[in-house]
């Protein structure tokens, strides 16, 4: 059956471009190798963070509010609880560059942000520690989104507007002309008018089978989660966190259900490939004693750890998001490289692909987004 779009990877942001697409009537067809939401690609581990005052640039941060009015509108068509107002603290020296962007962000958009002396900060949340140099930024509109939730409520709600997904079905090979797509799995041609990439930490070698060449590094990341005193550390009253050390910037979520406080440091991390199995947590003796040293200096009253897991980012040299129509091919757009801090857009991400698919432009700004920077560099 010829289909007007077909989506190559339904994790994050080929999910929400199925619920877009198939919303607005376009016949859509998802592949995707696994089902998801699964645990080997980039969106597991129960939780992802939504900061709006954005220390990675003030560009982003219409592209976050976007999202984020997406996200409640999400939860009401679906019934299903994908947001926790928990509140989002940013904590590092004044001076530093993260506090530094994220005041910008905030002031340039008028995003309220509390700023908040070690004091204030260990009367408010008395179970992080914070050094006298250091200060605390905290945003009350921010929190946590719960990720693999979200993944299945797009999968229902895509499936309700008439959207196929075929799990399972890993595509090997994609042939262009600007009439028509050919999708091929080992068993399979399926045609489209349309093609998204979307495929995570395996984008890149997709593309290189038609001769896009992306700088795109795929990462093993680790995070943890550490038995907690809930009076301290429970949702109701510990916010997500974002913490600059001189050692690394590390991050951190209350913990929801009784799972314990999850703590993760965002830079760092072995260069993959995202075909080989991956040395599950524990394996190196850093896995475990990089965030525990973090956990005891900066962390109060946690206890042990509880479990680890490993988990992808997919980096591009800038650490900015790919989200473009291939240069060549008019009917081919890439969803791709979302360096570790792509999953709170992903909403939005999903819909500024279905509005490129449906006219071929988007109302949604996504012009630092694009392939051809690489080529300039
Ligand atoms: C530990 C960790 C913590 C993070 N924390 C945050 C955070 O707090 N906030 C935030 O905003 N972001 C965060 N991120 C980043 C965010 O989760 C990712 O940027 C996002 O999930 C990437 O989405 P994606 O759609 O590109 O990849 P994925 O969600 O992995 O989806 C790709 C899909 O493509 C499928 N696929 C791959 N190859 C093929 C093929 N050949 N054929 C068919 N299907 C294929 C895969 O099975 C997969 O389902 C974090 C990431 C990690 C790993």
């Amino acid at each position: 059956m010829h289909n007007d779009v077909i989506i190559i990877g339904a994790g994050s942001m080929g999910m929400a471009a199925g619920y877009f697409l198939a919303k607005s009537g376009k016949r859509t067809l998802l592949l995707d190798a696994e089902n998801p939401p699964h645990q080997r690609g980039s969106h597991h581990g129960e939780t992802r963070m939504i900061r709006h005052a954005y220390a990675e640039g003030e560009q982003y941060v219409p592209f976050v509010r976007r999202a984020q009015s997406l996200w409640y509108e999400l939860e009401r068509e679906s019934g299903k609880e994908i947001f926790l107002k928990t509140g989002v603290l940013s904590v590092g020296k004044e001076t530093g560059s993260f506090i530094q962007e994220t005041m910008k962000s905030a002031e340039h958009y008028e995003l309220p942000l509390q700023m908040l002396n070690p004091r204030d900060l260990h009367n408010r949340f008395p179970g992080i520690y914070v050094p006298n140099e250091s200060i605390g930024c905290f945003e009350s509109e921010s929190g946590v989104l719960k990720c693999e939730d979200s993944i299945t409520a797009y999968k229902a709600l895509a499936e309700h507007y008439g959207a196929t997904l075929l799990t399972g079905c890993k595509v090997n090979g994609i042939t262009l002309n600007d009439q028509e797509a050919q999708v091929h799995t080992v068993d399979e041609t399926y045609t489209a008018h349309s093609v998204i990439l979307s495929a995570g930490a395996w984008s890149g070698s997709l593309l290189d089978r038609i001769g896009l060449k992306l700088p795109l590094t795929p990462l093993r990341k680790t995070f943890a989660w550490f038995h907690a005193d809930e009076r301290i550390y429970g949702n109701d009253t510990f916010p997500a966190f974002a913490y600059e050390t001189p050692n690394g910037l590390y991050y951190g979520f209350p913990s929801i259900e009784g799972a314990g406080l999850k703590v993760g440091r965002h830079d760092g991390g072995i260069p993959i490939h995202p075909d080989e199995q991956m040395a599950p947590f524990g394996t190196f003796a850093e896995d475990e004693a990089d965030l525990r040293t973090f956990v005891h200096r900066h962390i109060l009253n946690v206890g042990n750890l509880a479990y680890g897991k490993t988990c992808m980012y997919t980096m591009t040299p800038d650490d900015r998001f790919i989200i473009d129509r291939h240069p060549h091919y008019k009917n081919l757009y890439v969803a791709a490289g979302f360096s570790g801090h792509g999953f709170k857009f992903s909403s939005a991400v999903g819909q500024a692909l279905s509005q490129l698919v449906c006219s071929g432009e988007t109302e949604i700004d996504i012009s630092a987004f694009s392939l051809n920077r690489f080529e300039r560099e």
